[in-house]
């Protein structure tokens, strides 16, 4: 037997905004990193098992920021907001005029 998850499930579709945004620890999210080849069948998914990935333990949405960068963005992947890194930089390249969704986290303490 194996405890592995037969499907990426990051990667099938099955999160959206609606369902971000309904997980209870929105907007903070509560972000737990793992090794892909501890939780996932890598020889089926084609992954490469020592990389790290970052989800929300309650609604399975992947954070924006991979863990290989210094200062990742903090927020749900495929986010409408500029990106909001864990120290608190807005970058400010991207614009996304009219959005009206929830300020982003204090991320005073994230850390
Ligand atoms: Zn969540
Ligand atoms: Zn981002």
């Amino acid at each position: 037997m194996t405890t592995l998850a037969k499907h990426p499930f990051w990667l099938d579709g099955s999160f959206d905004r609606d369902s971000v945004e309904a997980c209870s620890y929105h907007p903070a999210h509560s972000w737990w990193t793992f090794r892909i080849g501890d939780v996932l069948d890598c020889e089926w998914s084609g992954r490469n098992p020592d990389e790290n990935m970052v989800i929300c333990r309650a609604c399975y949405v992947p954070r924006c920021g991979y863990t290989t960068e210094a200062d990742p963005c903090i927020l749900p992947r495929h986010h409408p907001e500029l990106h909001l890194t864990a120290s608190g930089e807005v970058e400010d390249s991207t614009r996304w005029p009219g959005s009206e969704k929830p300020a982003p986290p204090d991320v005073g303490s994230a850390r």
